[in-house]
């Protein structure tokens, strides 16, 4: 592995705060809170570190991780997982985690349509053969919007104790700012892409002439890639294998959206007759004057409708009632709560989605609640 194991133990001179591969992962976090990509793939992804952070992106709906070395990503790919907690209050995007075990060298299909592919420390590390291929399969193939590469500069590398030839025994390479530039211009030209320069690791005050510790191109596609140009490249084989698949619960699945929406209509009824029966309770006069048939009827006004539910979004014609120990709560009521009518969308998507789980009056257009009250002691 080789998050920089000797990049933080410089002693001197050298020592980057935050940690430098850190400021390589903020860096493509930033890109990717700029650019907004749904879909992202990282290429040499290791221990699967840089996936693990930018799962927190919201804007990403797909996220791969590609390596020729199965047995890192599979250290710590159960970080990848879905924890307790998204379950319980499921978002409205989508994301599914794919971990592909392979080369960059080799074109697999399931590396199309991405919109940001990420080579965080990765092409140094190519045999000479592979780093021929590699344009080919990233640029040519997988033809994403934005292409990230960074490598080391080894302009640098004076500057860090203890490093003689290279900065890791696996470098096949490590380019000084002309190399790669020169690397990266020819290959943004071939595939029609622009490239721009920048880097993370400052030089130290007076020694600005080296230039930043790891150095970054960011390629971006000149053209957008039309279905038919992506469709005809695609090899009929995969070749790569998959490791690792997860799929996040999402308000975008059926199954989810529907627990949520009668979670939050049964939660909305609850808070509507507790008002109700406060209200009830504390103006009793109103209705007690028909005590014949030992039953209750009150159809209160909408103020005492619960403010903590939020201002009403559609209007509401119906009101909640009681009759003896039955609460009413109308399902437009219901829809007219902004949680709610976000979640359905339409009334007719509501009563869809309840249907069968949460107990209807008769015509099927109130909730039915029992009056039980429920005051503070109870
Ligand atoms: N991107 C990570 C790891 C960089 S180390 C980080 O920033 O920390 C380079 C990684 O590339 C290693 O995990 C190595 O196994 C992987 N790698 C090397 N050759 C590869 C190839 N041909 N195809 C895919 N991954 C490769």
């Amino acid at each position: 592995m080789d998050k920089d194991y000797q990049e933080e133990q410089f002693a001197g001179i050298t020592k980057f705060t935050p940690p430098l591969y850190k400021q390589r992962y903020q860096f493509v976090k930033d890109l990717v809170e700029k650019h907004k990509p749904k879909k992202v793939a990282d290429l040499g992804c290791a221990d699967c570190t840089l996936l693990w952070m930018l799962k927190c992106c919201s804007c990403i709906e797909v996220l791969a991780g590609l390596d020729v070395c199965a047995t890192v990503m599979k250290e710590n790919m159960h970080r990848l997982s879905p924890l307790p907690g998204d379950y319980l209050q499921p978002p409205e995007r989508s994301l599914t985690v794919t971990l592909h075990h392979g080369s960059v060298a080799h074109k697999d299909p399931c590396m199309l349509g991405f919109d940001l592919v990420t080579c965080i420390e990765l092409i140094e590390h190519l045999e000479e053969s592979e780093l021929k291929k590699f344009p080919e399969v990233v640029f040519g193939f997988m033809a994403p919007s934005i292409v990230v590469i960074t490598t080391p500069n080894s302009e640098f590398n004076p500057l860090l104790p203890g490093v003689i030839l290279s900065r890791h025994p696996d470098h096949k390479f490590e380019w000084s700012r002309a190399q790669f530039e020169s690397w990266a211009l020819e290959t943004a030209r071939s595939y029609d892409y622009s490239v721009e320069f920048t880097g993370v690791g400052d030089p130290p005050t007076g020694m600005e002439n080296v230039g930043f510790c790891t150095q970054i191109g960011v390629f971006v596609r000149k053209c957008p890639q039309t279905i038919e140009s992506a469709q005809s490249e695609k090899p009929a084989e995969a070749v790569y294998q998959t490791v690792f698949r997860a799929v996040y619960p999402s308000l975008k699945d059926e199954k989810y959206l529907q627990s949520a929406v009668v979670n939050e209509v049964i939660f909305t009824a609850q808070t509507i007759k507790q008002s109700l029966l406060d209200h009830l309770m504390s103006e009793p006069e109103e209705y007690s004057d028909d005590p014949a048939e030992g039953e209750l009827e009150f159809q209160p006004s909408m103020n005492c409708f619960p403010e903590d539910l939020g201002t009403l979004v559609v209007e509401n014609t119906m009101e909640p009632f009681v009759i003896g120990n039955v609460v009413y709560i109308p399902l437009t009521t219901i829809f007219s709560v902004p949680r709610v009518n976000e979640l359905c969308g339409t009334f007719e998507k509501l009563c869809e989605l309840i249907a069968g789980r949460v107990t209807l009056s008769s015509d099927g257009s109130a909730v039915v609640l029992s009056a039980e009250y429920e005051n503070e002691e109870n």
